[in-house]
């Protein structure tokens, strides 16, 4: 039994067939599937698929790249939406210093809304990071100070190993992405080999960049088992410790 730990369902590509993607899931061992809104329509139809779908799980939040296109009231829009049950994180969030879409100091207030969120609703927050590994860990190291622990997740982890042990030591969970099987990701599996096998997740960040040997494709929740089986050679384990340490490293974070 795995859990996909962050995937877009809302996303087009789903939109003809979603129920056979969950069915695929489910054959492979994937046994939920926590999807992720990047923007407040999204968060929307996130809670509108959970609702839907028994095997689904919902954040809602606004992504770093879509904070600068959101309408007035779109955040007050995520609070209301916060209190639905079928919410177990918010974002995701985070800083994104590769694309140029918004203002990095809005992205920064957008990223301390979700951890007090967070804070206030005890829920998990899903941090994106992307080239932004020394602003992430400064603002995480701030909250952290002035607040303590917060349940959080760096998803689909690129950084180096100083950045993960810095999240690791916040109490932070690691999670890994199909980037992990690349051939040309040596740095990042040899940072992966370093994390506890209890404060790894895997996710396949669907519909994007999907695993060997399905590379190329739409990803898909059932691919997440090619992560699985990437990380448990690098941690030394078997699949099926690796899938019941990550599993439950999933469901402390999301607590469901
Ligand atoms: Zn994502």
């Amino acid at each position: 039994m795995l859990i996909d730990t962050h995937a877009h369902l809302d996303d087009e590509r789903f939109a003809n067939d979603l129920n056979v993607v969950l069915e695929r899931a489910r054959a492979a061992g994937v046994g939920h599937v926590v999807t992720i809104a990047t923007t407040a329509p999204t968060s929307h139809t996130s809670i509108a698929l959970a609702r839907r779908h028994p095997a689904l799980r919902a954040t809602v939040g606004i992504q770093p790249n879509h904070v600068a296109e959101a309408a007035a009231g779109d955040w007050d829009e995520i609070v209301r939406l916060a209190e639905d049950p079928t919410v177990v994180a918010f974002g995701e969030t985070g800083l994104d210093r590769y694309w140029d879409h918004t203002p990095f100091a809005q992205q920064e207030d957008y990223f301390a809304r979700h951890l007090e969120l967070a804070r206030r609703h005890n829920r998990a927050v899903v941090i994106h990071c992307r080239e932004a590994e020394a602003d992430t860990v400064r603002m995480l190291r701030a909250d952290y100070d002035a607040h303590g622990p917060v349940r959080a997740v760096m998803h689909s982890f690129t950084g180096d190993l100083a950045t993960a042990q810095a999240c690791l030591e916040m109490g932070l969970d690691i999670s890994f992405a199909g980037m992990l099987t690349y051939k040309s990701a040596q740095n990042l599996r040899d940072v992966a080999a370093q994390v506890p096998l209890d404060r790894v997740l895997v996710e396949t960040d669907s519909p994007y960049l999907a695993p060997v040997p399905v590379r190329g494709q739409r990803n898909e929740p059932a691919h997440v088992v090619h992560t699985a089986a990437c990380l448990a050679k690098l941690l030394g384990v078997s699949p099926e410790a690796l899938a019941e340490a990550a599993t439950a490293n999933a469901r402390r974070l999301f607590q469901f």
